[in-house]
């Protein structure tokens, strides 16, 4: 009796389940769902032998003891993308050549997320990965049952494995880092991101928590009702079997039709709550594309056309000049407002001075603007009017904004600097710098507090920070107890951060963070590191001269002695006691080979060593992976001859999760 009632239960709730995350269309209210969905846990909790893998209530998650590398069954293979027209008739010439005229096509948009295979036996989701380098991916079956757009059980008993992209919507992006914000956290740079982190959660109760979703866009089907002979058709397949399809969809007879498609989605891209970077294009006839076959790295028979980055003209207001931690002024525009990939931009990047020269940016000009995902817009170049000639060239400022000394020129830099030491922006800069969350990340002290603290006079270098009182903090406006109190124990917690956070909280020259943390993990004390010669700084990889002199000269100036010696006295930590590689790499070892275009070898090497990795010149059967470039050399034969796994430079980034 109770038996039928769970499985009605079950079957209904996944039933209701299936219309309100998949096909977006819900049949009764949340209240409904929920009365349903608490009869069957409490049933569940009383006959725990009725609980079946395909229970709604498997999807709350628990804790994974960490994720394992799992060889994919088929390989995942990367697309050959385009950002040009021209290339992608090409493309269907060499298709019309092997397989003759009028090959239909398929277009799909590329969803902006994370590519995972999940494989069904007898219809019951088993078992899901991430994509990894195509080959081997790591296994996320715990948290992909999370997501409530992915079937744990289909609308029918077969044996397949398929491929999809795992989303965040833009609106749900948006408020997890509102929440983000206002809890102080970390905040994710872009919706992939977000998604990216939500899916590698150890804890999957969190991954249950954000609103993840998943488009699917292949199956391979090994036991199925029906065997397509079309993509088209196997997408229609897909549908049935009760997985979500992307609706935006498109059979075209040939490359015209596609290319419309491509230009029609180039705009209609921003009205969509997800993230879309081109379009896949796919010859629709699967016996075509068998005949068709795959390159090393991808298939012949689809193409990615890639949107081009987002640029838009506006006219330039005024250049506004600001001071940074290091004295540097920087430019910035501002602009007559305009929408740009979906936000009003009124501000942008300049660069430095030696950038408006060269672009001879005149203010009063009509400038291209670009934005590459939601990075902050930059002022590409001028456009040409008949008005540029007309309008005075700008004039480099030659006096500090903010304390009106003079401005100049460093030797060997782009930058004008303020040569005042005092100069209030640079040390307010400076403090900011030091509390933030990449810095000595103390809580409830912001801009607003510091410039309130630095006009009372309380602080004016960080080592005032360590000597405030509560009665001091509650000088503040609209401090009471309860924020003083907060501000001073995050003051006194952050004395216990690591090493290499203090010395990136310095602001030396030249030194950030990920130096620093370089730095740090040859020298892990103020003891080493200060007695290090600047020989010794350059021997360490992926720190050059420039670096070397000046860490060497920020230690050896005998006003920064002492103030190290105060610091020591009030209690801070000066050693690495935790240390700051991580391990994620742990036990692999690395060989590199050719030019990677987004990094030196040594920058890839030390990204490697960061995370726990390790890196060898030549490959041998101890070698786990083979990270290839442009131009590689003999090592990718011996690579491919041991059976070594062979990474492009995409893979690699997303291996050390920097796309
Ligand atoms: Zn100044």
């Amino acid at each position: 009796m109770q038996n039928n009632r769970v499985k009605f239960l079950r079957d209904e709730l996944n039933k209701l389940g299936y219309y309100y995350y998949v096909l977006d269309n819900p049949l009764v209210s949340d209240y409904e769902y929920d009365k349903l969905y608490s009869e069957l846990r409490e049933l569940e909790e009383k006959n725990p032998e009725l609980i079946t893998p395909d229970s709604p209530t498997q999807r709350v998650g628990g804790i994974n003891s960490g994720f394992y590398e799992i060889k994919h069954k088929y390989r995942l293979y990367s697309l050959d993308n385009t950002y040009n027209y021209e290339e992608l008739r090409k493309w269907y010439e060499r298709i019309e050549k092997e397989c003759g005229n009028n090959i239909k096509l398929v277009c799909e948009l590329k969803i902006d997320g994370l590519a995972v295979a999940l494989a069904y036996k007898d219809g019951i989701f088993v078992k899901g990965a991430t994509r990894g380098n195509g080959i081997v991916g790591e296994e996320i079956t715990q948290n992909l049952k999370t997501i409530k757009a992915i079937p744990l059980k289909l609308f029918e008993n077969a044996d397949v494995e398929v491929r999809g992209e795992i989303y965040m919507p833009k609106t749900s992006f948006e408020k997890l880092n509102d929440e983000n914000l206002t809890k102080g956290e970390k905040l994710f740079a872009n919706p992939r991101n977000a998604a990216a982190g939500s899916l590698r959660q150890l804890d999957s109760t969190i991954t249950a928590k954000r609103d993840l979703s998943m488009f699917t866009y292949t199956a391979i089907i090994e036991r199925a009702q029906e065997i397509p002979t079309t993509h088209w058709e196997s997408l229609q397949y897909i549908k049935k079997l009760g997985f979500k399809t992307n609706p935006n969809i498109r059979l075209v007879d040939n490359i015209d039709g596609a290319i419309d498609f491509c230009k029609e989605w180039e705009t209609k891209r921003f009205d969509l709550d997800y993230a879309t970077d081109g379009v896949v294009i796919k010859v629709d006839s699967i016996a075509c594309q068998k005949e068709l076959g795959f390159t090393a790295r991808a298939p012949k028979w689809a193409t990615a056309f890639k949107f081009p980055p987002e640029e838009i003209s506006t006219k330039l207001l005024d250049i506004e000049i600001g001071v940074g931690k290091t004295g540097a002024i920087t430019p910035v525009a501002i602009l007559e407002p305009v929408l740009l990939a979906g936000s009003t931009v009124s501000r942008a990047s300049l660069h430095n001075f030696d950038e408006i020269k060269r672009l001879d940016i005149r203010i009063g000009d009509r400038v291209l603007i670009k934005k590459a995902a939601e990075i902050i817009p930059k002022v590409i170049k001028v456009v040409e009017t008949p008005e540029h000639e007309k309008l005075p060239h700008y004039t480099l400022p030659t006096k500090c904004p903010e304390c009106d000394s003079n401005l100049e020129f460093r030797e060997g830099e782009v930058n004008l600097y303020c040569t005042n030491e005092k100069c209030p922006s640079v040390i307010k800069a400076k403090l900011e710098y030091w509390v933030s969350k990449e810095a000595m990340d103390i809580d409830f002290i912001g801009p607003s507090a510091i410039e309130q603290l630095y006009s009372l006079g309380l602080v004016e270098s960080p080592l005032d920070f360590y000597k405030l009182k509560m009665e001091d903090l509650l000088k503040l406006d609209l401090v009471k107890e309860k924020s003083a109190q907060n501000m001073y124990n995050s003051i006194q917690e952050s004395k216990k951060r690591p090493f290499s956070r203090f010395v990136t909280a310095l602001s030396i020259r030249h030194v950030g963070k990920e130096t620093a943390d370089i730095i740090v993990s040859e020298y892990p004390s103020l003891k080493l590191l200060s007695s290090a010669s600047v020989e010794d700084l350059s021997k360490i990889d992926g720190i050059g001269d420039k670096i070397a002199r000046s860490v060497y000269e920020y230690f050896q100036n005998s006003e920064n002695q002492k103030m190290l010696r105060q610091f020591e006295n009030l209690g801070l930590i000066f050693e690495n006691n935790v240390t700051q590689k991580t391990k994620e790499l742990d036990g692999k070892t690395f060989v590199l080979t050719g030019t990677l275009s987004s990094m030196t070898r040594d920058e890839a090497g030390d990204r490697i060593k960061q995370r726990g990795g390790r890196l060898s010149s030549s490959v041998s059967k101890k070698t786990s992976y083979l990270v290839v470039g442009d131009n590689p050399g003999s090592k990718l034969d011996k690579a491919q001859n041991l059976g070594v796994i062979i990474l492009n430079e995409e893979d690699f980034l997303r291996m050390i999760n920097e796309v």
